[in-house]
């Protein structure tokens, strides 16, 4: 050592413990040692041109250590879909979630499985949503936890009775219930297989043999209950709601159920309903000199008997107008005094304007009902696109109508019956006139009387018809069940404080989406789906539901499915105990209710069938954000309303997928990408290549899942493109560890090289962050951070330096050994970071890893394991400064061998200087870990500049700021890099430039070679 240690204070101490940690002597590792904090960025520069040894290396070409593994470089073709099936074949796929549950382990994790729709052909949308799924499952049950995941599908409802009807054409309208859902049954069971295949395909690990299905008689029963328990708490109540309704088929409809006809005529009309009492504002504009009328525009003249308010928008500009034509003055929105005027050919005079909000707590009478007053109400629903801005408003016969009149408790009556007639309540004018013709047609007729019509007009719109009596339908309100959820809601949303939701936004778009939701109706007039669990009375308006008959229809359900409803006579249906009660078998007087459960209470009691344990309570529900105001809240719902309790713990929310360039994807645009093409290639495999799952779940982890998630052939190829990469990497750690044995050639971590030890700590660092992303579920940063470390800090960086250490060493040089220790570590935290991403790629390396000599599954050998001696910040200072100069040496001899050069570092005594010596202790070498770094010819290390210097050299200036001690020691130093061509030839094995002469071996190569 040409400048011994300074005695400094503080410095010298950290020095010397810094010493301990990477130089001779070899100390033990201070626990006290607090290093830099900022993190090195080690890049790759042009102009390190990799010194690769030649295969052609002729006489020497068996003397170089290249790397040996069998593990491809690349699959091409059918390769890479044909090598997932038989590692999911080999490594034991099918079985890996029933060993995990048979693990003694003590931690559980429970992800709850939402139900997919059993209808239609898998889609990206599933391979999201599961793929997403499996990576928690898979990171989850590595590190330690027994997975619980148990898929299930949505089996029940109207698309899928729909679609089986649609099929059967004209043959339908002759089915049976039972015939009906027997077809449906079978449609969502051939639904299933083609879904659960596609699942099993991507390596979706799940109890694949116990899944669940709603339409599983022991779900259903479970459900059931859970209707009860609700009812019991008096939640569940029956009452009139509008809804779309069929006069033709006699029944509601959904609007799936719907056909619009834009080619519908309507007689809409401008009728006038006179003021009866003004708001305080509205008598100060007006004198009371001529009639006042507000005018309202519909195109259902037949729902004006049940008229009840009539709305108005708060924050828009009404108008007082004098009517040319009559003199009457009239009151509508400000925007539409001119369309409305000369619709009704005559010219109106704005008396006064004023605000929407100046209407509140006036009424005005009923056209048809002179003493019938209707209030004026505001109302959100109101818009100026058409018609006056003043909104006539009859809550039997609208959807927005009736939400107006549930918050101003309201009237609802309906006055149509279920032929679309008119009742005998809407008067003898009326009665049994249907509403669409003669009905219609009356009450024009009526209005006219009363002097209230202004106008009638033909109007050509969009109007909803049944789907299969291709006939008009009304909105009529019907006697429908109801979940009240008002006291729920509160009760949830407490709750929901206690719910993580990822990302946190979500909770506010899930809060919002229950405010919307007045009620919950979950009856449907359908067959395909589990029965409402009611008896009707024959000619009462009664209804029998109690615990013995719901005890009875749940055993009943759970031997035999919920087919039993339409099976089985009401008196086998009823158990004897109630029928005694009603009267016995003889004057049974019940019959079985006709209406089905929503599938939205189908879905939503999921909790109560799957999740395991007393506690019943999901570590994670992971769903799409429709879900916000689905199965999310339907599954908040019914477990509060039951237990108090929310069924989850954190709830993530991801986005849905869309073309390339952000668009939907549709048939018609020819957008749609399925994941059957993106694993196994489409017709033309040049367009469309056989991918591979692990492609597609790669696609899944880097995408930022909470917003929408873009998929094409760039996104995809980029995928591809990043695991070839990922799969060099790995070949190159394959092929350089076949003659290592862990077990008996590692090098203690502190007797490593500098450099290897630095890759250790960087490796630490890796396995922390990547664990940590893991557990917050971020598989985009955990994507990003690998894909950062493989390629800069190994590929570009690592690997190209290491090189010659692992080819042209000897065999069992420490030196040699000491890299390999690092690439073992190396190799096996990287697997383990992307197997939950890449199952199939992992277990393939698994295979190929040369001193694990029966490969199991990596699955099943656990989580990433670093040690805390890797952590070693002040190594920082070391490799980070040492970069700096090697980056200016590199960066000042762009597109050159850097083999083919010399340097020499100048740095003045102190600090720096010490830091440096640490990784050459002699003043010149060409085998240091400097000049390692270096990738020069030699380099030199000088405290002051050589004396005598040619003139073709380069002179670089930099500065370096150590940084110890978290910032204690800081020390800013100047170092000068001299760069100029070597004096040495090409060494004929190692390539690089430290022979004598071209045709001799250089030192160390002669020594390698003579030892063999
Ligand atoms: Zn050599």
């Amino acid at each position: 050592m040409r400048w011994g240690l300074r005695p400094r204070g503080p410095e010298a101490a950290a020095l010397a413990t810094a010493r301990s940690l990477w130089g001779t002597p070899r100390l033990p590792c201070s626990p006290g040692w607090q290093g830099a904090t900022k993190r090195l960025l080690v890049r790759s520069v042009s102009g390190a041109s990799n010194h690769q040894p030649n295969s052609n290396t002729g006489r020497y070409r068996d003397t170089v250590l290249l790397p040996r593994t069998s593990f491809p470089m690349k699959l091409l073709g059918r390769q890479q879909p044909d090598k997932e099936l038989e590692i999911q074949q080999k490594c034991g796929f099918s079985e890996l979630y029933s060993w995990q549950r048979e693990r003694k382990v003590k931690t559980e994790f429970c992800l709850h499985d939402g139900p997919p729709y059993a209808n239609g052909d898998p889609h990206v949308g599933h391979a999201l949503n599961k793929i997403l799924k499996d990576i928690a499952n898979r990171f989850h049950m590595m590190s330690g936890s027994k997975v619980h995941f148990v898929p299930g599908w949505d089996c029940h409802g109207l698309p899928i009775e729909i679609k089986v009807l649609s099929e059967l054409g004209r043959e339908a309208q002759n089915l049976s219930a039972m015939e009906i859902r027997e077809k449906a049954r079978s449609f969502a069971k051939a639904a299933i297989e083609k879904q659960k295949s596609a699942f099993i395909r991507w390596g979706i690990m799940a109890d694949w043999n116990n899944c669940y299905y709603t339409f599983d008689g022991k779900y259903e029963a479970k459900q059931l209950r859970t209707f009860y328990q609700m009812y019991d708490k008096g939640l569940v109540y029956r009452s009139y709601k509008p809804v779309f309704w069929s006069p033709s088929s006699r029944t509601a409809l959904a609007e799936a159920e719907l056909e619009y006809n834009p080619e519908h005529v309507s007689r809409s009309i401008y009728v006038k309903f006179p003021l009866l009492k003004p708001s305080p504002k509205l008598a100060s504009l007006i004198d009371g000199s001529s009639p006042v009328s507000f005018l309202v525009w519909t195109t259902q003249p037949w729902t004006i008997p049940a008229n009840e308010a009539v709305c108005y928008m708060p924050e828009s500009k009404y108008a007082v107008v004098k009517c040319s034509k009559s003199g009457d003055l009239y009151i509508l929105a400000a925007d539409k005094v001119e369309t409305v005027a000369s619709t009704l050919e005559t010219a109106f005079e704005t008396i006064s304007t004023f605000s929407g909000v100046d209407l509140e707590n006036g009424t005005c009478s009923h056209p048809l009902i002179p003493d019938k007053a209707s209030p004026l109400l505001p109302a959100n629903h109101v818009t100026m696109a058409k018609g006056t801005g003043l909104v006539h408003t009859a809550p039997a016969h609208g959807m927005e109508d009736y939400g107006v009149a549930s918050q101003h408790n309201l009237p609802m009556d309906c006055l149509v019956d279920e032929d679309g007639v008119f009742t005998d309540v809407a008067g003898p004018e009326l009665q049994n006139k249907a509403v669409l013709e003669e009905g219609t047609d009356v009450v024009i007729k009526m209005l006219q009387t009363a002097k209230n019509l202004l106008k009638e007009e033909k109007l050509v719109h969009s109007y909803p018809y049944d789907w299969r009596t291709k006939k008009p339908v009304v909105i009529r309100a019907s006697k429908q069940w109801f979940i009240n959820i008002a006291d729920i809601k509160i009760a949830a949303k407490e709750l929901l404080k206690k719910v993580k939701f990822i990302p946190g936004s979500a909770l506010n778009g899930m809060v919002e989406m229950m405010d919307r939701r007045p009620y919950w109706c979950i009856s449907r007039q359908r067959v395909w789906g589990v029965p409402i669990p009611v008896f009707h009375h024959k000619t009462k308006d009664e209804y029998l539901i109690n615990s013995q008959t719901i005890e009875h229809i749940v055993k009943l359900v759970e031997q035999h499915g919920s087919d039993v409803w339409w099976t089985l006579p009401p008196e086998q249906l009823l158990p004897k105990e109630v029928l005694s009660e009603v009267g016995g078998p003889d004057a049974l007087e019940y019959v079985p209710g006709q209406d089905i459960l929503d599938i939205w209470f189908d879905s939503g009691t999921s909790w109560s069938h799957v999740l395991p344990g007393p506690d019943q309570r999901a570590d994670l529900y992971l769903e799409g954000k429709d879900q916000l105001g689905g199965w999310f809240q339907s599954s908040l719902l019914t477990s509060v309303a039951t237990r108090k309790k929310a069924p989850y713990k954190t709830v993530i929310v991801h986005g849905f997928t869309l073309g390339e360039k952000g668009e939907k994807m549709s048939k018609s645009l020819g957008n749609v990408i399925h994941p059957d093409v993106v694993v196994n290639g489409g017709q033309d495999q040049s367009k469309e290549p056989p991918y591979g799952a692990d492609v597609l779940r790669w696609w899944v982890a880097d995408s930022n899942v909470f917003t929408e998630v873009a998929i094409g052939p760039s996104v995809l190829n980029a995928a591809r493109d990043d695991i070839s990469k990922l799969r060099n990497t790995l070949r190159f750690l394959l092929g350089n560890v076949a003659d290592f044995n862990p077990e008996t050639d590692s090098i203690p971590v502190n007797d490593m090289y500098v450099i290897d030890q630095y890759m250790l700590h960087l490796l630490q660092d890796l396995a922390n962050k990547i664990t940590e992303l893991y557990k917050q579920y971020d598989f985009g940063k955990v994507v990003r951070l690998l894909r950062t470390f493989y390629t800069r800090e190994l590929s570009h960086f690592y690997f190209s330096i290491i090189k010659d250490r692992l080819y042209c060493e000897k065999e069992n040089d420490p030196r040699r050994r000491s890299c390999q220790t690092a690439l073992v570590e190396i190799l096996d935290v990287i697997v383990r970071s992307f197997a939950p991403i890449l199952p199939h790629l992992a277990e393939e390396v698994f295979q190929h890893i040369p001193y694990i000599k029966e490969p199991k599954s990596v699955f099943r050998t656990g989580w990433i394991s670093t040690s805390s001696i890797w952590k070693k910040p002040g190594l920082e200072e070391a490799v980070e400064s040492a970069c700096a100069m090697r980056d200016s040496f590199l960066g000042s001899i762009p597109g050159k061998n850097a083999a083919e050069y010399k340097v020499i570092i100048v740095i003045e005594p102190g600090l720096l200087f010490e830091i440096i010596e640490m990784l050459q202790s002699e003043e010149t070498s060409s085998t240091s870990q400097l000049n390692e770094l270096m990738m020069a010819s030699e380099s030199t290390l000088l405290a002051q500049e050589p004396r005598e210097m040619t003139a073709d050299v380069i002179e670089l200036k930099g500065k370096f700021l150590i940084n110890l001690e978290g910032g204690d020691i800081r020390e800013e130093s100047s170092y000068k890099v001299i760069v100029m061509p070597t004096t040495k030839e090409k060494c004929p094995r190692c390539w690089k430039y430290t022979a004598e002469s071209s045709d001799t071996l250089c030192p160390r190569c002669a020594e390698v070679v003579s030892g063999k």
